[in-house]
């Protein structure tokens, strides 16, 4: 099957049982065994649901991996990975980080002996410099939240090979129709599903999928262990939005390209990063990797404008965090989604106060323009 027949079919058949064509949501927490000792391929929801099975047999089939996993948020799903560590392991992490992944490295696994260094994905000789000898893996974002900074994933990937360290790659921003990490020689993908495999906003999941036998024993164990997983009407949700993932990304990607554009051109913009923009310093790694620049940009306004009067008028564009639904969401990264981080690393890696990030949905192109131009005109000081 190609991909676009993949989203649709990807899960497998029919219900065996009914014919029905859409996965049954099992709301079920167990199943009855018909005899002691036998069951009929599922014991305890926890453990494997039918619907949650359906859903990470897709995500398997579409990030090309042997096995995939549905959680119950994207920071479930980064916790179960990082579960794979032990105390005395060293995981690198890429400089804009999503700052709920740098919380729970810094805060939680850091008490349990997991110690982590911010390092320099996005050059792969820089990046090989900084291994350490207790580093057991590269965590990348590509591109990272939110200044779009992209990483050459094979080259890291490489990189870390070399060492012995395992890549994994949070492929929230691109998702698997844009972008297929293990391809590019990552072992392990993670995504909040939240966002554009999501795609409307209603749903909090989260996925990994891994490419190694082995590897996808142990977090199966791990997921079952720690029991973080997706409920059965929350993965059925997926499914459903997993069909429309490559018509919804394409629309994405159009719009944003578009808008960045727009405001690439506009005197009241200071600085677009966007890795469509043929001047983007990620344009040509981005062009080799991923099918195209993705919905999501941020950007900073010229000198005169102030960013909290623009962020208090937006009408049609959502004030909101996340990102990757069908409806254009704008957040301001230093107080929202990277608040997490120090002042002093957030300035660091360019995360300045003046700097917003605008997720482009699937509306009208010239809707949203509209609205960024009257927001701008209201944002004069
Ligand atoms: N990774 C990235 C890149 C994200 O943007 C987010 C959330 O914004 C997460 C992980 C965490 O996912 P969730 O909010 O579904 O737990």
């Amino acid at each position: 099957m190609r991909e676009d027949t993949q989203l649709i079919h990807g899960y497998g058949k029919e219900d065996p049982l009914t014919g029905a064509v859409n996965v049954p949501i099992y709301q079920t927490a167990t199943f009855r065994q018909p005899e002691l000792g036998r069951c009929l391929g599922y014991e305890y929801s926890r453990t494997g649901n039918p619907t949650r099975a359906a859903l990470e047999k897709e995500i398997a089939v579409l990030e090309h991996g042997t096995a995939g996993f549905a959680f119950a948020s994207g920071m479930a799903a980064i916790a179960a990975v990082l579960s794979l560590f032990r105390s005395g392991d060293r995981i690198l992490i890429s400089s804009n980080v999503y700052g709920g992944t740098f919380r729970i490295l810094d805060k939680v696994f850091r008490n349990f002996g997991i110690a982590y260094s911010i390092v320099h994905t996005e050059d792969a000789e820089r990046l090989e410099s900084e291994i350490t000898a207790d580093a057991k893996a590269v965590l990348i974002e590509s591109p990272a939240n939110p200044l779009m900074t992209v990483t050459d994933i094979a080259a890291a990937a490489e990189a870390a090979k070399r060492h012995g360290l395992l890549t994994i790659v949070d492929n929230t921003f691109m998702g698997p129709y844009l972008q297929k990490p293990l391809e590019l020689g990552a072992d392990i993908v993670v995504h909040s599903a939240t966002k554009y495999i999501g795609g409307h906003s209603d749903v909090v999941a989260g996925l990994a999928v891994v490419k190694d036998r082995g590897l996808a024993e142990r977090l199966a164990f791990i997921q079952n262990a720690s029991g973080g997983v997706l409920g059965p009407f929350d993965s059925y949700l997926l499914i459903r939005s997993l069909k429309t993932l490559g018509v919804r990304m394409e629309r994405h990607s159009s719009n944003a390209q578009y808008i960045a554009e727009h405001l690439a051109a506009d005197p009241r913009i200071s600085k677009v990063h966007y890795p469509g923009l043929p001047s983007d310093p990620g344009y040509e790694v981005n062009r080799r990797q991923a099918r195209s620049g993705g919905g999501m940009m941020s950007f900073e306004l010229a000198p005169g404008y102030d960013h909290r009067k623009f962020l208090n008028s937006v009408e049609l564009i959502a004030l909101a965090e996340s990102l990757g639904g069908v409806e254009s969401l704008i957040c301001h990264p230093a107080s929202m989604t990277h608040a997490s981080i120090p002042k002093e690393i957030r300035e660091k890696v360019g995360i300045t106060d003046g700097l917003i990030r605008l997720s482009v949905g699937i509306e009208d192109r010239d809707d949203i323009l509209e609205d960024i131009g009257r927001t701008l005109e209201a944002s004069r000081i």
